[in-house]
């Protein structure tokens, strides 16, 4: 079955969910009847556990959080058990992980495609414009990156109307999250164990994670590669935990940095033009007809990524505006941003792509538009700053990737872990840092 659902408590056996169900999102609740007792004492193992394994966050209602060092930490929002994920769906993740890597790394090499592409948005967006105008300055001086280095996430969800895995976006910069993912699954081993016949779960069936093990590695292969062991004299290696948004930049002088680390010699993680690639509007460009078939040679290459593909729009499509404008339920208007937080949905929604359109035009290009996906739901505990609520929720399985090459040789290419997020299936948004999601781990069914 190509069903995905929440931990199935009580017996050993993991039922399997008819398709009919899974796609109605129709799961009865009794699979996640725990005894109020047993929840309890789960929700407090597993807060010891995160405080003393580190699965912590800043805490947001703490005037001292993120200004003084080891104050103001909170658990990090966690799912309280792992949740059945299909195999189908992870083979199929985990397959498109280097083409996805290849595929960034080709794109990145076609300025002209960026700056083609991009060029409307620049016109209304002035993040964008300033991001493009360091690429082009490196295009002018013929800047060629010989060792190429990305840390990448692709993230999905399942459709549930057709079981299709779709792509929510593939993401080239500040690809987070790698720790916590390792974390939560660690939890949940722990937990497993601990109540193994309770919970008719084996803890050697969560899955483990090695997202920081590998990026960790990926950097120091990198750093390898650049073959100067005097350190402290050039810089090997630059890691981006910041700069994909605009409140990175407060002053000209970080976007002057910015533009003498893309000048320099030293590796970029990502570079501007890895960087550009990740933005929604190449996602949007992708996913056109015939589009991939600049980057990729393979069809049965291209066939696999395009099946990921969810409906994908300008805004320059005016009776896709319309439909969007008639029905905003089945649409997500997203900006060029990052970070969660950014996109627009329902009544917003409509009333963004009405006054835009009365406008006259310019200011639609700084947006796309993307087909909604509502994956199936089913019941889960779910705990954040220590209180657990069940919820009706749904999940979004990203797969973190690594891609390294030193001119003609492909050094690394690989999936590296994945990132399970949660949340409550009538939230739009969906990340765990922005205050969305729940931390999860998987066994596959
Ligand atoms: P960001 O780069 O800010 O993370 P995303 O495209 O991932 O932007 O959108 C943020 C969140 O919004 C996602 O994690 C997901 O929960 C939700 N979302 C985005 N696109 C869709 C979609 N097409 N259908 C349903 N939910 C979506
Ligand atoms: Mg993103
Ligand atoms: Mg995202």
């Amino acid at each position: 079955s190509r069903t995905w659902c929440a931990v199935i408590v009580g017996s050993t056996a993991v039922p399997e969910a008819s398709a009919e169900e899974g796609r109605h999102g129709r799961r009865s609740s009794e699979q996640l009847a725990l005894p109020p007792e047993l929840v309890d004492e789960l929700v407090e193992e597993a807060l010891v556990w995160c405080s003393q394994h580190g699965l912590i966050v800043g805490d947001k209602n703490h005037p001292r959080s993120g200004k003084a060092p080891g104050v103001g930490l909170l658990h990090a929002p966690f799912s309280l058990l792992p949740m059945s994920f299909p195999k189908f769906y992870w083979d199929q993740a985990l397959e498109l992980a280097p083409l996805f890597n290849e595929l960034v790394d080709r794109v990145s090499l076609d300025g002209e495609f960026l700056q083609q592409t991009l060029a409307r948005t620049k016109e209304v967006d002035l993040f964008t414009k300033r991001l493009l105008d360091i690429h082009s300055e490196m295009m002018e001086l013929k800047k060629e990156e010989e060792i190429r280095l990305g840390l990448t996430r692709s993230d999905y969800m399942v459709d549930g109307e057709t079981g299709l895995l779709l792509q929510v976006e593939l993401n080239t910069i500040s690809t987070s999250s790698n720790g916590l993912a390792c974390g939560v699954s660690e939890l949940h081993r722990n937990l497993v164990r601990m109540h193994e016949r309770e919970l008719g779960l084996d803890q050697a069936s969560v899955l483990g994670n090695t997202a920081i093990t590998q990026h960790a590695g990926a950097l120091a292969r990198a750093w390898a590669e650049y073959n100067n062991p005097r350190n402290g004299c050039p810089v090997a290696l630059v890691y981006f935990r910041a700069g994909y948004s605009p409140i990175d930049y407060p002053s000209e002088a970080e976007w002057r940095a910015r533009t003498l680390i893309e000048r320099s010699s030293a590796i970029k993680c990502p570079s501007i033009s890895y960087h550009l690639v990740g933005t929604k509007k190449i996602q949007q460009e992708l996913a056109k007809e015939y589009v991939l078939d600049r980057f990729f040679d393979n069809k049965g290459d291209i066939k696999k990524v395009r099946q990921c593909f969810a409906g994908l729009w300008n805004l320059e499509n005016d009776s896709i505006v319309m439909s969007a404008i008639e029905s905003p339920e089945l649409f997500v208007l997203k900006p060029q941003r990052e970070g969660g937080g950014n996109n627009i949905y329902g009544d917003n929604l409509h009333e963004t792509l009405v006054r835009l359109r009365k406008d006259g035009g310019n200011e639609l290009a700084a947006y796309i538009l993307m087909q909604r996906i509502f994956p199936p739901a089913s019941p889960c505990y779910l705990v954040r700053e220590g209180k657990c609520a069940k919820e009706n929720a749904v999940s979004e399985f990203g797969v973190f990737g690594a891609y390294l090459r030193n001119k003609d040789k492909v050094i690394i290419n690989d999936q590296c872990g994945y990132l399970m997020r949660t949340k409550a299936a009538a939230l739009n948004e969906g990340g765990v840092v922005s205050g969305y999601a729940f931390l999860n781990s998987i066994f596959l069914t």
